[in-house]
């Protein structure tokens, strides 16, 4: 048995009873999944973390992972720092291992052709990090701390076939049955930006050559599978791919390129370190409860399986039984049913389980009482995130970045369930501006109650957006027939050319109701204006049901 599982104990509980990996798995009769089964910037790490409060780097935004931005060290916890975006709100803060290949020192965008995103309030051209740092009487983090600044050209090398403006196959990982048409956009040692066509940069990912998300072009047709079209194409029935690289004058990433990723080892039961990912601040003890090609399932050891989620084999949030103890992390212990039973008795959270730390809303708060704060209470529990994009404030003027795709900062709100899928319908590109900062305000600024049934749609300013939705139910409207969702769809403005799309789909009044925003955009490929528009009229339908069943 590896010696680092042996004699490190952590406080259990906030009793006087400790905890250690060593009689933790004799006790179960259980097996840490083996050091051997878990990459190099997974497993123990060679050099220690030296990185302080306070210094400074340049680092790729998890939110937007095209953009290289300003950032500092807020806090260092082992292995793991957690980095601020200067002069932005700490609630955008967030977790990486020291070792991450999306930082990078000061002074590495300029030396890279990089743009470099300044801090908030500063525009680009105003920003130098020599004045920066005088200023701000900090200190750069210096370069020996950055692992990524030595495996440059070994990386090189194996990244050989892919080039910048290549196009690919890739799959959508918020949306895993979605394979998209795709653009390499960025690259960076072994590893490469995946942008997809048409697509907000949120989606964007960062991945290599063996990645199990990318497929050469022609991967669909030859695989039965469909591929989804750029949303703003204007001929998507006639889409082909020698004609869309003709017309982007671009050439396919080369097949050979791409290298199948070597079989994973992990089992179920076996154990492992994991970072929370609803409160990245905590480490847990955790279970791998299920595997398949590329991904291993997590479960919390003490918790119910609600929590349970799956992470890809090579994500830097797994790491070897003993990492925290041997990096200096803390480690969160597995919880006893009977402190599950406690904690639901005392004065803190009441979700059980839950002790009160960390935050939904991340790291502005260090804890919270209630539900709402809690990142594993019944309403947060499936959210990713609550926060409005956090570029969503700079949009006028700053160069059409960041695109809201959540609601405003109100702490006493959590978006509806349906107002997070409306959400996510405004990250979308190609958006008329005016009409989404119309939406947006007219959906989340009035909207003071957290529960969907309680209206939480300002109905009269929705009514003077879309006129012709005013007063309709979706009761009324699920008895429509193909014509009459066609004749609605002709009255909504600027949606007239999309009524084939309603026809060619023999969508009737009910089938209307069950259109989310993921098929109209992807699926009927409607542009985003339009989609807005329709998406947040079959949304009010369901409202005024709501409120007329109210009133009875
Ligand atoms: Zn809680």
């Amino acid at each position: 048995m590896n010696h680092c599982l042996t004699m490190e104990a952590v406080p259990y509980g906030g009793k006087k009873k400790s905890w250690c990996w060593a009689s933790y798995l004799e006790q179960d009769k259980a097996i840490a999944a083996p050091t051997k089964l878990f990459k190099e910037h997974q497993a123990f790490p060679q050099s220690k973390n030296g990185f302080r409060v306070g210094m400074k780097l340049e680092g790729v935004d998890p939110e937007h992972p095209s953009m290289y931005c300003v950032l500092t060290v807020a806090e260092v916890s082992g292995h793991r720092i957690r980095l601020h975006f200067d002069k932005y709100s700490d609630y955008y803060d967030f977790w990486v291992n020291s070792n991450s290949a999306d930082i990078h020192p000061v002074g590495w965008c300029e030396k890279t052709g990089h743009t470099l995103h300044p801090p908030k309030g500063l525009k680009d051209e105003e920003f130098s990090w020599l004045s920066y740092i005088k200023l701000s009487k900090a200190q750069a983090a210096p370069k020996a701390l950055f692992e990524n600044q030595n495996t440059v050209r070994a990386a090189y090398r194996s990244n050989l076939g892919f080039r910048i403006g290549m196009k690919l196959e890739a799959i959508d990982k918020k949306n895993p049955s979605f394979i998209c048409v795709a653009t390499v956009t960025d690259m960076v040692d072994s590893r490469f930006l995946v942008h997809f066509d048409d697509w907000d940069e949120s989606y964007d990912f960062w991945c290599d050559a063996t990645s199990p998300y990318i497929h050469p072009v022609g991967w669909c047709q030859d695989n039965d599978r469909i591929l989804t079209k750029p949303p703003g194409y204007p001929n998507v029935k006639n889409f082909s791919w020698g004609k869309y690289l003709e017309e982007t004058h671009s050439s396919p990433a080369p097949a050979r390129a791409f290298k199948g990723k070597p079989p994973h080892s992990f089992q179920p039961l076996m154990k492992l370190e994991t970072v929370d990912k609803r409160n990245p601040m905590l480490v847990r003890v955790a279970t791998v409860v299920d595997t398949d090609d590329h991904r291993v399932q997590i479960h919390f050891d003490g918790w119910t399986d609600e929590y349970d989620y799956w992470v890809d084999t090579d994500s830097p949030d797994i790491h070897p039984a003993g990492w925290c103890a041997k990096t200096g992390h803390p480690l969160q212990p597995p919880i006893s049913p009977q402190e599950l039973f406690e904690s639901s008795e005392q004065g803190g959270c009441p979700t059980p389980g839950c002790k009160g730390v960390g935050h939904i809303k991340g790291a502005r708060y260090s804890g919270h009482h209630s539900a709402v704060g809690c990142p594993y209470s019944d309403i947060n529990i499936n959210k990713d995130s609550v926060l409005p994009d956090r570029l969503s404030g700079e949009m006028p003027g700053s160069g059409g970045l960041g695109r809201p795709r959540r609601a405003e900062p109100n702490p006493d709100i959590i978006p509806a369930p349906a107002l997070t899928d409306f959400c996510m319908l405004i990250s979308f590109p190609k958006v008329e501006l005016t009409l989404q900062q119309a939406l947006h305000q007219s959906v989340f600024m009035p909207c003071t109650s957290p529960s969907p049934s309680s209206s939480p749609f300002c109905w009269d300013q929705h009514s003077k957006l879309l006129p012709t939705v005013a007063g309709i139910t979706s009761s009324k409207v699920a008895s429509w027939t193909v014509e009459e969702v066609i004749e609605f769809i002709q009255g909504l403005p600027g949606c007239r050319e999309h009524v084939h799309t309603f026809r060619d789909e023999q969508i009737d009044g009910e089938a209307f109701l069950l259109l989310t925003q993921v098929d109209l955009v992807r699926i009927m490929s409607i542009k985003l204006g339009p989609a807005i528009k329709i998406y947040n009229s079959i949304l009010m339908f369901k409202t005024a049901e709501e409120s007329a069943c109210n009133e009875l």
